[in-house]
C-alpha cells in the first residue's frame, strides 16, 4: 500500500466533536431562495463528456465549520448571501462520464437517504437521456453517504445493475472494521451502516484499487486521504485535456478558498484533510488544472489570493 493511503486510525475526540455538532443540529431547511440548481452544464475533456448530475442542496449547520463562527466567518457568509446563522446552502454533485459509448459515473449522491431535498442523482441522470442500466462502472470516491447512497433503493438493492462499484481498498478497509466501528460514538454508526449497505448490495462486483492508479482508459485515482482513510479525487485526461473531480478536497468553497486550513468536522481526520486540501490546492494552482467539486457550485481554475486561493469559474 502506498505511503499516505494507510489506514489511519481517527482519534476518538475528532469523532465526537462531529458527532455532536450533528446531535446538537436538528435537520434545517433551506430558504428557497437558494432552492436552484447550482451546477453547471456538461463539459468536454477532450473526447470525454462529462456531465455534473446535481443530488440537491444540503443545508450544513454553521456548527459544522467551528471558524465561521469567527468575524471573518461572519462576513464571508454574509458575501454568500447565507443566513447569518446557517445553514450554508451546499450542493451535492455527482458526475456522468461519457467517451465513445460507454458510461461511467463518478459518485452517486444521496440515495433514499437524504430526504426531499436530495436523492435526485437518478433523475438528473435520466433527465440527461442516459439509461442507469448503461452504466458500466461507479468509481466511488469515498463511501459517505451523500457520495454512495445513492447506488442502491430504499430496499438496497442496486440502482445500477449493471455496474461494478471502484473503491480504495484503505476506505472498505475503514468502513468494514468492526473495531473501528466499536469504538466510534453512537452519532457515526450510521456511516458505517450505509457503506456496508452498498458494499453488501455490489456481491462480487466491488473493485478494490490501491493508491494512485488508472481506474479506465483516461481515469486516474488521485489518493487525497484525511476526509475519510481512502478518499480519492479522479483524474479525467485526454491528451492535453484534464480536469479534476477532487471530491471533497472542502465542502464550502466560499469560506474555504480563502481559508485552506478552515475544516468541515466530517472530515474523518481533521490534520490529514487540512494536510491534503493544501497540497491539493497547491498542486492545482501551479498545475492550473481545472477542478470540479462535489461540494462546489462552480469548476474552474485555482488562483492563489494572499494567503488562501481563489477559482476563476469556467463555463
Ligand atoms: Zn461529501
Amino acid at each position: 500500500m502506498p505511503a499516505g493511503t494507510s489506514l489511519s486510525r481517527p482519534s476518538r475526540r475528532h469523532f465526537l466533536a462531529g458527532a455532536a455538532a450533528c446531535a446538537a443540529a436538528p435537520w434545517l431547511r433551506l430558504d428557497p431562495a437558494f432552492a436552484q440548481p447550482l451546477s453547471a452544464g456538461p463539459v468536454q475533456v477532450g473526447a470525454f463528456k462529462v456531465t455534473p448530475l446535481l443530488d440537491g442542496l444540503f443545508p450544513l449547520p454553521l456548527a459544522m465549520v467551528p471558524d465561521a463562527a469567527s468575524p471573518d466567518g461572519a462576513k464571508l457568509i454574509r458575501a454568500m448571501g447565507a443566513p447569518a446563522a446557517g445553514p450554508l446552502p451546499i450542493p451535492v454533485n455527482a458526475f456522468a462520464v461519457e467517451r465513445n459509448g460507454r458510461l461511467i459515473l463518478i459518485d452517486a449522491g444521496t440515495g433514499a437517504a437524504g430526504g426531499a431535498d436530495l436523492g435526485k442523482v437518478a433523475r438528473a441522470l435520466a433527465a440527461a437521456g442516459l439509461d442507469r442500466t448503461k452504466v458500466e462502472a461507479v468509481i466511488l470516491t469515498h463511501l459517505h453517504v451523500d457520495h454512495a447512497g445513492g447506488t442502491i433503493d430504499a430496499a438496497g438493492k442496486p440502482v445500477f445493475p449493471n455496474a461494478e462499484l471502484v473503491v480504495q481498498h484503505s476506505e472498505i478497509e475503514f468502513w468494514m472494521d468492526d473495531g473501528i466501528r466499536s469504538r466510534a460514538p453512537q452519532g457515526m454508526d450510521g456511516y458505517f451502516g450505509a457503506a456496508r449497505a452498498v458494499l453488501s448490495a455490489y456481491p462480487k462486483k466491488v473493485r478494490a484499487v490501491n493508491g494512485e492508479v488508472e481506474l479506465f482508459s483516461g481515469l486516474k485515482a488521485i489518493p487525497e486521504p484525511g476526509h475519510t482513510p481512502g478518499h480519492m479525487g479522479v483524474m479525467i485526461e485526454d491528451g492535453h485535456n484534464s480536469l479534476l473531480m477532487w471530491a471533497d478536497i472542502m465542502h464550502v468553497g466560499p469560506l474555504q478558498f480563502p481559508h485552506p486550513a478552515w475544516s468541515v468536522l466530517f472530515d474523518v481526520n481533521r490534520t490529514q484533510a487540512a494536510e491534503t486540501r493544501a497540497r491539493m490546492l497547491d498542486r492545482m494552482a501551479v498545475e492550473r488544472i481545472p477542478v470540479m467539486g462535489s461540494h462546489l457550485a462552480d469548476r474552474g481554475i485555482i488562483e492563489r489570493e494572499g494567503a488562501g486561493y481563489h477559482m476563476v469559474a469556467m463555463p
